[in-house]
């Protein structure tokens, strides 16, 4: 067993492993910067998030152990870190879990894990928690587990039979920056055939189709660049059917300090924020806005702008294409334009039908976004 293990009572345990699980974003979290690190008043394991259908709600989070053999040098709870281990029992974690759900203080469960010895011995616990809910209290609600990586496909296959979703980190594109980040975790094996599994068993027609899946980049850890990130999510998403890939500025000072040698050279910390604020853009303009990869636009260190947003710098790539007809475009293109949104889109579609739009006011108050949107519009 690594580190010590200590005793303290389930309050005291959750103090410790909620705060733990707090750098897991790939939980259906809000992708909006402030909000995805919120916490609830009553614990840290009351955590705000936006559901995968678009719903507001709340979720119990909390590692179910924080004990790992792992050797991840992002993470605060590697192996060879001198920090509080504890773990929580299956029905511990399941009872603390409906007392807050039947006070309807949350509305689903979030569990994930350090690994505790191996990884099916790590699953088995994880779906210990979701079998007893399930099963002998009967909850029909959210429940989201982690994949823990390297587990087999029968482990995998049973926490797909028990949640609403499941995540298993990807945490950097490719085989070459994971090996940066870790000797024992193994990209292709541990971490993209699972993927590819839950993929297959989640696939439209199949048995388990309306289980979600996630996953999770760090961003800045490995000295990957943005390009690669793009690349990889686009996959993701069109490949493997992705349900939703959340990104996690890499924090220095959590991690191995020799990340930042000279094999990794770490960002300015706040440009790091920039590159993962930038990255759920690109998110944004892949699955709402009808982007494709070949459309996102690399400044030549490899990574996306940090001072104009994607899609900004698209549409300054693409003089040829302005200025968009606000009264006779097509849905496709209005999206095109800096500082329109769905919503905005949906509203010009609307009036246009009972009017024609002359200035920018017509479309709505005019801001900051419309202000932007202006420069790109005629009338
Ligand atoms: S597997 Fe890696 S990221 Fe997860 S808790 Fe262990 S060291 Fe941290």
């Amino acid at each position: 067993m690594v580190g010590v293990v200590s005793k303290p009572d389930t309050r005291g345990k959750l103090e410790i492993l909620s705060a733990d699980a707090q750098y897991d974003l790939a939980c259906a979290c809000s992708c909006s910067k402030d909000e995805h690190r919120q916490r609830g008043g009553d614990g840290k394991w009351i955590y705000p998030v936006t559901l995968p259908n678009g719903g507001k709600s709340i979720l119990f989070k909390t590692l179910i152990s924080n004990v790992c053999t792992n050797d991840c040098r992002y993470c605060p709870l590697r192996e060879d870190m001198d920090v509080r281990r504890c773990s929580l029992r299956p029905e511990e974690t399941a009872k603390i879990f409906l007392d807050y759900y039947r006070q309807r203080k949350v509305f689903g469960l979030f569990l994930s894990s350090g690994v505790l010895g191996s990884a099916d011995a790590t699953m088995d616990r994880l779906n210990a928690v979701a079998r007893l809910l399930r099963k002998k209290y009967g909850f029909r609600g959210y429940i989201h587990l982690k994949i823990i990586p390297g587990a087999s496909d029968a482990a995998i296959e049973e926490a797909v039979s028990l949640a609403s979703t499941v995540s298993l980190n990807i945490e950097t594109p490719g085989e070459a920056n994971l090996a940066k980040l870790s000797e024992k975790k193994k990209y292709i094996q541990d971490i993209i055939e699972p993927i590819k599994l839950i993929s297959s068993l989640t696939t439209r027609g199949m048995k388990y189709e309306k289980v979600k899946q996630t996953t999770q980049f760090i961003v800045g850890a490995a000295g990957e660049s943005d390009t690669e990130i793009v690349k990889y999510m686009f996959g993701l998403y069109d490949r493997l059917r992705m349900h939703r890939v959340y990104f996690s500025a890499y924090q220095k000072g959590l991690g191995d300090e020799s990340i930042a040698g000279e094999q990794v050279p770490l960002e300015r910390p706040a440009d790091v924020f920039v590159r993962e604020h930038r990255l759920y853009q690109v998110d944004f303009l892949l699955r709402k806005y009808g982007f494709a990869e070949s459309d996102i636009v690399f400044e030549d260190n490899g990574n996306l702008s940090l001072t104009v947003d994607p899609k900004e710098a698209w549409a300054l790539r693409h003089p040829e294409f302005f200025p968009v007809d606000v009264n006779r475009a097509a849905k496709f293109s209005l999206l095109r334009v800096p500082g329109l949104g769905p919503v905005t889109v949906r509203r010009i579609l609307e009036r246009r039908k009972q009017t024609c739009l002359r200035r920018i006011e017509d479309v709505g108050k005019v801001g900051a976004r419309l202000i932007r949107a202006g420069k790109y519009v005629a009338f």
